[in-house]
């Protein structure tokens, strides 16, 4: 195992990597830019060495300076996090040069998954089922109606490079096609440096289910079941829950032997996510995210399993400890992303906490960096804290997440802690019975 691993993150999930170090006696290097100086992250770590300026491309995303910061440290691996470094290749290369290990997959498997074509098709052919659209990016506008006719408005234009909910545009019929093709091609162009896009059939109803994998270099995969991340806003996740209100266990085993059967034949490396669609009783891959994921806690509170750790251990080379047949699921558990940003407009909130109280009692996990008096800088995402909560069966997770919500108190900013309170009163919600577009519309009818 390794004896000193350094973090190239901040926040919340620099705390959980450090945390899973500390629980296997590896030694953590914290990194931090000018404006974290006083960060939670930076406290608990053993070490830690300031990469450069507040603004992450000169600090979080400069790779010279933190590969030197583990030259000087002697941290043999890295682990990213997720965001920032997390998915970049060329940087998972880099650190594979200087003889130090990336905590996450190979690069090859960074690289083909973060070109949302060429990851379309290479699951394709390991037999995962994915939303019906083009073959490859759309080139022109006379393509694009000929595609969008065969399978039938409204369609979906996605950036190949896309991330984040970025590049994204319907268009409900043909009139709508050479606007929502100009518009995401630009986005993707300022958002990524990439203008190719490629269309896909537009879902109306459909949920967002994941299957967590693990996968380790003896050629040993596992699933860990899914998560239901279907409610969003503007693409991105709000509320996440395991298992999902949506699913049967055959559905569950279904889907989890075909993810795992095709990371298998592509020889994939470490933790990682592959999202679908699923609509009317059918999944449908919209993309795989190579890294650990925010909401993953959901998935260690109804299976007991530590993610990250499973993470190092894989990278050091260990067989994992857990068959298939080990993996349990207990319960159920709801993630809330609690972010410093108004509960219903969602501009952002940084500032200065001016009282802080965490949840707690059984069953409640609360991930965050926060502390009384903390000064939250307003260069980075706006993800204050991630309330978990896990109870014997939905119903009784739903009651524990109410009290947990009222019991948690974060002063002096703006939270999205008002926003879960009423969505854990909503009848749609309380019923499991919600789709992709649900929050958007139940925001649209509340703000009028
Ligand atoms: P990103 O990488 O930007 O997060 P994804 O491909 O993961 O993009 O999609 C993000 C979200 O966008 C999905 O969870 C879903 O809400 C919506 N989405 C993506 N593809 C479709 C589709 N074909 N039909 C309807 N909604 C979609």
């Amino acid at each position: 195992m390794f004896e000193k691993v350094l973090i190239a993150n901040r926040g919340e999930i620099a705390l959980r990597i450090n945390r899973a170090c500390k629980e296997m006696g590896i030694s953590t290097v914290a990194i931090h830019s000018t404006a974290d100086a006083d960060a939670m992250h930076v406290r608990l770590a053993d070490e830690s060495v300031c990469v450069g300026p507040a603004p992450a491309s000169q600090s979080y995303l400069n790779m010279p300076a933190i590969i030197a910061a583990c030259e000087i440290t002697g941290a043999e691996a890295i682990h990213p996090g997720y965001g920032f470094l997390s998915e970049n290749a060329r940087f998972a290369e880099i650190v594979k040069e200087h003889g130090l290990t990336f905590i996450g997959p190979e690069p090859e498997h960074i690289r083909l998954m973060g070109d949302k074509i060429a990851a379309k098709q290479a699951v394709k052919a390991v037999g995962i089922p994915t939303v019906p659209g083009s073959d490859g990016a759309v080139e022109s506008d006379s393509e694009a109606e000929k595609l969008a006719e065969e399978i039938g408005y409204p369609v979906l234009i996605k950036a190949t490079a896309g991330g984040g909910g970025r590049g994204m545009k319907v268009a409900q019929q043909k009139s709508e096609l050479s606007l929502a093709l100009s518009t995401a091609r630009t986005e993707a162009k300022t958002a990524f440096g990439n203008d190719a896009v490629y269309m896909e059939k537009y879902l109306e109803r459909p949920r967002h289910i994941e299957v967590q994998v693990l996968a380790d270099k003896f050629g040993n995969v596992i699933h860990l079941g899914e998560r239901d991340c279907s409610l969003q806003r503007r693409h991105q996740k709000v509320w996440e829950e395991a298992p999902s209100p949506a699913l049967n266990s055959a559905q569950r085993q279904e889907i989890g032997a075909i993810v795992t059967t095709a990371l298998a034949k592509l020889g994939y490396l470490g933790a990682g996510t592959i999202e679908f669609l699923f609509e009317e009783g059918r999944f449908y891959f919209i993309e795989m995210n190579t890294r650990v994921q925010v909401e993953h806690p959901v998935t260690e509170a109804i299976t007991g399993i530590d993610i990250v750790r499973e993470q190092l251990r894989i990278a050091a080379g260990s067989p994992l400890e857990i068959a298939q047949s080990d993996v349990v699921i207990s319960g159920h558990a709801i993630e809330c992303r609690i972010n410093a940003e108004n509960p219903f407009k969602f501009t952002p909130s940084p500032g200065q906490i001016t009282q802080f109280h965490a949840p707690g009692g059984l069953g409640v996990r609360f991930d965050s960096a926060l502390y009384d008096g903390y000064r939250i800088p307003p260069y980075y995402d706006s993800l204050a804290g991630k309330l978990i909560v896990h109870a014997k069966n939905r119903n009784e997770c739903l009651l524990r997440l109410r009290r947990a919500l009222d019991e948690l108190v974060v002063g002096g900013i703006e939270t999205t802690i008002p926003l879960f309170q009423e969505l854990v009163r909503q009848p749609d919600i309380l019923n499991g019975d919600y789709h992709i577009h649900w929050l958007e519309q139940f925001l649209a009818r509340r703000n009028g």
